[in-house]
Parts: structure tokens; sequence; C-alpha cells
């Protein structure tokens, strides 16, 4: 084995092929969007196999869902593997496109359980996605877990759809954040914090 690493992969868990395989193909409305995404959280603290962050992303169009992702942090060994993170890149590895904005693809969109920490919201910029649906706020996940979103800037929905990008929160809410109390009831790890 090579003394500095060259290559690294994270997992996403055991369930989730089971899940999906159960799970519609197509989502047409917002809510179903997001449900999907807040579901997938809530099976990672059920499980125990992340933090309590859930996101896919579907066809903006026909509702189609083409990838999922779920929070890996502790057990990936991987700081990044939020979430979102972990959608854009399943989805553009079975796509084999960096770029789900490409002209020669459908409009893509994001659903996520939870408002975008610093990290995701530049990620989300650079995946092409076209639409963001979000659950719960910022201020949620930071009051009900103490987990830490960055230094997201308070004008991020406008600079969003300044690049192209729809925004829509608050979509079914109550249920994002009662993944976030059940993950803080259940004593789950919050790590990473850098809060200034
Ligand atoms: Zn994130």
């Amino acid at each position: 084995m090579s003394r500095v690493a060259t290559s690294f992969s994270v997992e996403l868990p055991h369930w989730l092929p089971t899940f999906i395989s159960s799970s519609p193909t197509h989502f047409s409305s917002a809510e179903e969007r997001v449900r999907l995404a807040v579901e997938l959280a809530k099976h990672n603290v059920v499980n125990g196999t992340g933090g309590p962050f859930g996101a896919a992303i579907f066809e903006l169009d026909s509702g189609k869902l083409v990838g999922v992702g779920v929070n890996r942090v502790v057990p990936g060994n991987c700081s990044i593997a939020h979430a979102e993170m972990m959608a854009f890149a399943t989805t553009q590895n079975a796509l084999q496109t960096f770029d789900l904005g490409s002209s020669n693809l459908p409009n893509h969109q994001l659903a996520t359980s939870a408002a975008m920490c610093a990290m995701c919201l530049g990620a989300t910029v650079w995946s092409g996605v076209k639409s963001v649906l979000i659950s719960a706020r910022k201020e949620d996940v930071e009051s009900l877990t103490g987990f830490d979103e960055g230094p997201v800037h308070p004008t991020w929905a406008e600079q969003l759809v300044g690049r192209g990008i729809a925004v829509t929160q608050d979509v079914i809410r109550d249920e994002g954040r009662k993944v976030l109390q059940l993950y803080s009831e259940g004593n789950g790890v919050v790590y990473n914090g850098r809060s200034a």
C-alpha cells in the first residue's frame, strides 16, 4: 500500500438498494420528492448508518428518480460525505457526466431533507441542477441537532436563483424537523463543529 492514498470511495449503506427497489420510479409533486429525501434521512438514523440527512435527484419535468444520497461522514471517514454530495456523485457517475446541466440532458432537481451547508451550496452550483427543494431550514438543523452549517451567506437563495437555480424552501418542513429531532433524541454523533 502506498504511503499516501491515491484513491477513495464511500459506499451508500446496505439497506439502500432494497429501499430504492421498493420505491416508485417517478415522483410528481414537490412534496413527494422531498418526502423521499426525508425518508432516506430517517432510514439513515434508524439504521445507524450516518447523520440525519438524505437527498435525491430527479429529472425536473418527468419526476424520474435518478440518484440518491445519505450522510456517510462517520462510517465513511469522510468529512465531505454529506447527503447532497453523495447524491451528486452517484448520479453523475451513473449518468457518466460531470454536469447535470448539460444541454443534451433533461433538467435536474435536487430534493434535500435539510438546507444545504456551506460546502453543499457550492456543490449545488457546480452540479448543474436547475432547481432545489428543501425541507428543514438551517436554523432547524442548528437548533435541533447542534450541527454546524458553516459560513452560509445570508443571500444564498438569491445567489442560487441568480445562477439559474430555482429554490423552494419549507417543503414538508415539519417532517424534516422530526428526523433531526429523532437523531438528537438518540444521542447521534454531532461531528466537525467549527463554529466561530
Ligand atoms: Zn452539506
